[in-house]
């Protein structure tokens, strides 16, 4: 193993270690996504030496493989925004008939080809983080990193070798990774990461878990022309959301021709001539040709060598952060999915930006997880910020005003397609402001960005009701809701529609 071996052939004294002004760099960086880069970037912004590490690039992660960029550009949100575009146009093609458009009876659809396509987009955008890091005057360094002190980080490179660096201090943004269940067959089970990745499109998939990657890819996969069966645990998917919007994307996902089936377990997976093999504990079998488990993912932390080191971590792995995302060893910090405290790519963001505001830019900030909107990427899709009416009716000290509007999208009139929107709105009765917002229905997440800006700003029922709507659109439905659709007094039972 070399031992302070830098990077810039400079060579430095064990007794230099820990003194001030003696660290090879103020910060060192595990992790190359999302939080990871952010941190860097805006720290070298600060006028910090900065070093990141990072795995070698492969759109599959593993113990070994990873990518500037993160998952969420290699194996996250990009990547599945594109499968998502890609099978939307089904539906689309389908409406376009009812506006005139003419094709023939066969639409054949190329996976290889989008399979490309993406695979090229996420090489392209690794690089283009790589840029981004280097223009920065950020040092990359290839390998996997392991803390071996307060101040000292080992990189194991993809040759073999071992470097030691040092820091002034350290931030951890290694992210998540999919996790499996733990049932007989598990390994003939893929995760997201191999989803977004699969050579054959599958004609025949079953999807364990109830999340948004779950549903998402049910969207996915369906729209793509795959007969799909979703399994979850509770009696609706997406725990967390607001119940009601729970049943509406239920419905949809059911429109759509996906075969839901609540409170269900799967139990084994073995492998037959035709395909899969999966048992639920309801004793039910299916033959599939694929089988993925959206079943949550687990920090990143097992191979850093935390303990030893003296940073905790929970139950789960997460490391324990204060409010400026400090570990409780002072020159160790944590950031994004690692510290799951708001797993989505733009808190990553906030908390790197925050992290280099406090230690770098002399002005210690706290991130804010209120009012952050949130979208889940079905088809169509579903985005909320603020409280769920279950939350609203738990924090709320009075009533809760519920407005609801449920219509019928104006291109659908043409279309015929039985398909819904929903948008509804909460207002603490007693102050009328608005402390939620759903929608579920074609362009939500592009439409809550704008009510997201609103709601921060503390808005009132009144100002919306004042807000001019923009005409004919969906989202003027948001600033029209002008019948109460019901008051939920304090301490009552919120509608859930179960
Ligand atoms: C399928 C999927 C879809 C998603 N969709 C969305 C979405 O639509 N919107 C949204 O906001 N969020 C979405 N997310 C979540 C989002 O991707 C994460 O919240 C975000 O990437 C977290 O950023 P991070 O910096 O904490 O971690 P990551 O982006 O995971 O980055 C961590 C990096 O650390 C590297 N690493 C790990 N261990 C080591 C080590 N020892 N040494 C060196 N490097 C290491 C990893 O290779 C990785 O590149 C999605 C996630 C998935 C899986």
């Amino acid at each position: 193993m070399a031992r302070k071996m830098l990077i810039d052939g400079e060579l430095r004294t064990e007794d230099s270690v820990g003194v001030e002004g003696q660290y090879d760099f103020d910060l060192f960086v595990i992790g190359a996504g999302s939080g990871g880069v952010r941190a860097s970037r805006t720290s070298a912004g600060f006028g910090a030496k900065v070093a990141i590490c990072e795995l070698p690039f492969h759109p599959i992660s593993s113990e070994a493989n990873g990518g500037v960029g993160g998952t969420c550009v290699i194996r996250g949100c990009v990547p599945k925004k594109i499968l998502v575009y890609g099978a939307s146009f089904r539906g689309e093609l389908e409406d376009a008939k009812s506006y005139g458009w003419e094709y023939g009876e066969k639409l054949e659809f190329n996976w290889k080809q989008l399979l490309h396509n993406k695979t090229q987009e996420i090489t392209r955008l690794n690089g283009v983080y790589k840029k981004l890091l280097s223009g920065s005057g950020v040092t990359m360094i290839e390998g996997e990193g392991k803390i071996t002190g307060a101040h000292e980080v080992e990189v194991s490179c993809p040759d073999g070798l071992k470097q030691l660096y040092t820091a002034k201090h350290i931030l951890i943004a290694t992210g998540s990774r999919a996790q499996r269940v733990n049932i007989p067959g598990q390994e003939l089970a893929i995760t997201s990461d191999e989803a977004l990745s699969v050579e054959d499109l599958p004609k025949h998939a079953v999807i364990l878990g109830g999340g948004y990657i779950a549903v998402e890819f049910a969207s996915i996969w369906r729209g793509m022309g795959a007969t799909v069966d979703l399994f979850y645990r509770k009696e609706l998917p997406l725990r967390g959301f607001d119940d009601e919007m729970r049943v509406v994307v239920a419905k949809n996902l059911e429109g759509r021709g996906i075969r839901l089936h609540p409170n269900t377990n799967l139990s084994e997976l073995s492998k037959t001539e035709n395909g899969i093999k999966v048992i639920t504990d309801h004793g039910d079998e299916i033959i599939a040709d694929a089988v993925l488990f959206a079943t949550g993912r687990s920090p990143n932390t097992k191979r850093l060598n935390l303990e030893a080191v003296g940073v905790e971590v929970d139950r789960i792995g997460a490391v324990k952060v204060d409010e400026y995302s400090q570990t409780t060893v002072p020159s160790i910090w944590a950031i994004g999915d690692v510290t799951n405290r708001m797993n989505l790519t733009p808190v990553a963001l906030m908390e790197g930006t925050y992290f280099s505001k406090t230690v770098f830019g002399g002005q210690p900030t706290k991130p804010d997880y209120n009012y952050i909107p949130c979208a889940v990427f079905c088809i169509p899709p579903l985005s909320v910020v603020g409280l769920s009416e279950q939350e609203a009716v738990k924090q709320c000290k009075g009533d809760v005003l519920v407005f609801t509007s449920t219509f019928n999208p104006m291109k659908n009139t043409i279309s015929g397609r039985q398909e819904k929107s929903i948008m509804k709105l909460l207002v603490d009765a007693e102050t009328d402001k608005v402390i939620g917002a759903s929608m579920c229905g074609p362009d939500a997440p592009e439409i809550m960005q704008g009510i997201a800006i609103a709601l921060k700003c503390g808005a009132t029922k009144a100002q919306f009701d004042s807000t001019v709507g923009i005409h004919p659109s969906a989202a003027e439905e948001f600033v029209t809701m002008r019948t109460l659709t019901r008051r939920v007094t304090a301490g009552g039972k919120p509608r859930t529609n179960l």
